[in-house]
């Protein structure tokens, strides 16, 4: 709120709002500095399937400071959204995905696994997003079907046409579209048979109090059976517990991402540890 001083200026800002405005401004001068510098890392958490065999995982971005110390995405990911930073960093994702599966393609063990990644909605409205992908998946030859992007549905909304053509050209190519945070968005179902859309991800706020709330428990169920109707996977995020689970299980889930299945871990460690694992079992 604009306050009278003295002197009769006007203060546009609190020291509240000042003070979020400068660190924003820093954070964006930093995080330029650090995508120029490859200071991001990228981790992966697992994906399970009914039986508890790990089926993919999903890339999370991490970016530890040298000032700010570790930032978290909900708050870098905004700033660089806005900044148009989205851009530049989104690509090193999307490479270092298809590096990633690169090498798993060559490894009996990996060569099954599906990496899913986040894509922002601004860095999808760019006009080179879909050539972006397909030189990416080329280049390092990737089968295309081993890629998941993760959208959100209120990206669905603005500009619907535009949308669906560039889905629509990836999914072609075999590019698989998950949508992240279901349940939580604003776009209409109608979107769901127009779009080659190939997993719902239920989100983490209906999965936390799934046991102690009917409420969730129902729209659990919901986008499990909706999932169903419609023929695509339905993945629970954000799963702990396993009381949790078994609820899942028994809302009909078959699929489930969360600290429980493993935490984020940097991917080539990550890597490691799941061959390890695969090696116990098989003597
Ligand atoms: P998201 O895509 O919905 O990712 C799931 C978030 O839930 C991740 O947070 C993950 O660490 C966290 N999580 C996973 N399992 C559990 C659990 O059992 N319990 C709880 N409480 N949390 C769990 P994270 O890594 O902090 O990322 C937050 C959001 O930032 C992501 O939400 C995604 O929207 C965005 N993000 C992360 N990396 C990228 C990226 O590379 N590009 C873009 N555009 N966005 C990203
Ligand atoms: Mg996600
Ligand atoms: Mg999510
Ligand atoms: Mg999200």
């Amino acid at each position: 709120e604009a306050k009278r001083l003295g002197t009769g200026s006007i203060r546009l800002f609190n020291p509240e709002m000042q003070q979020s405005i400068n660190r924003r401004l820093h954070l964006e001068t930093a995080l330029r500095r650090a995508i120029d510098e490859r200071q991001l890392e990228l981790y992966l958490q697992p994906q399970v399937n009914n039986e508890g065999s790990v089926t993919g995982g999903e890339l999370l971005l991490r970016w530890q400071d040298e000032e700010f110390g570790q930032v978290p995405p909900s708050e870098f990911i905004p700033v660089a959204e806005s900044s148009g930073l989205i851009v530049p960093l989104g690509n090193w994702v999307i490479e270092q995905a298809c590096v990633l599966l690169q090498q798993w393609a060559n490894d009996t063990k990996l060569c099954d696994l599906q990496l899913a990644i986040n894509i922002s909605p601004k860095q999808f409205r760019q006009a080179a997003f879909v050539d972006y992908v397909a030189s990416c998946l080329q280049r390092y030859q990737v089968p295309a079907g081993r890629l998941e992007l993760e959208i959100t549905e209120n990206m669905l909304i603005d500009n619907v046409e535009l949308t669906i053509e560039r889905m629509s050209k990836l999914g072609r190519l075999g590019v698989r579209f998950s949508l992240d945070d279901f349940g939580t968005g604003y776009a209409s179902l109608a979107y769901l048979k127009r779009l080659p859309i190939y997993q719902l991800k239920i989100d983490q706020s209906f999965v936390r109090d799934v046991l102690t709330d009917v409420n969730d428990a129902v729209i659990v169920e919901t986008i499990v059976g909706l999932g169903e109707s419609l023929g695509l996977e339905v993945v629970a995020e954000g799963v702990e517990t396993d009381s949790q689970a078994d609820a899942l299980r028994q809302l009909g889930c078959r699929k489930f991402q969360g600290f429980l299945y493993g935490r984020p871990q940097p991917a080539t460690h990550w890597v490691e540890r799941f061959k390890q694992s695969l090696a116990i079992s098989d003597v």
